[in-house]
């Protein structure tokens, strides 16, 4: 099913269906996750649905599940990678002055140096 506000040919679309190439560290049947292509941090890795909307604002209130899932599969791989206990960051940018440039709905991971502050 697509409506207005579901992502079907952004370029994580393309990732997804391997039409271009990524560096995929996880994937299962809700959802891929692939190296950042200009990391912000040693570890960037972005966990995106495969059936996404376009920001978090195009979310149904019913779908707190596909949010979760994004969480918890950030935070199996830091433990699986081993720096769950030094710590790690999860973001999600949503619309211009979010800073978001691709409109598939993702969730940043960052990890391997100290992170203080934002923007
Ligand atoms: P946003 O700014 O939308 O939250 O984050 C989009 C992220 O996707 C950026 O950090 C950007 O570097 C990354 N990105 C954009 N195009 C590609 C791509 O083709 N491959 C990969 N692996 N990452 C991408």
């Amino acid at each position: 099913m697509t409506n207005a506000n579901q992502s079907s040919d952004s370029i994580f679309d393309r990732i997804i269906r391997r039409e271009i190439p990524a560096d995929i560290v996880f994937e299962d049947e809700h959802l891929i996750a692939f190296r950042d292509i200009a990391p912000q941090a040693p570890v960037h890795v972005l966990f995106v649905p495969k059936r996404g909307v376009r920001t978090l604002n195009d979310v149904p209130a019913g779908d707190a599940e596909s949010l979760g899932r994004l969480l918890l599969a950030a935070a199996a791989y830091a433990k699986r990678e081993g720096f769950a206990e030094n710590g790690y960051r999860v973001l999600m940018n949503c619309n211009g002055d979010g800073g978001q440039t691709v409109f598939h709905i993702h969730l940043h991971l960052l990890a391997g140096r100290a992170l203080h502050g934002f923007g």
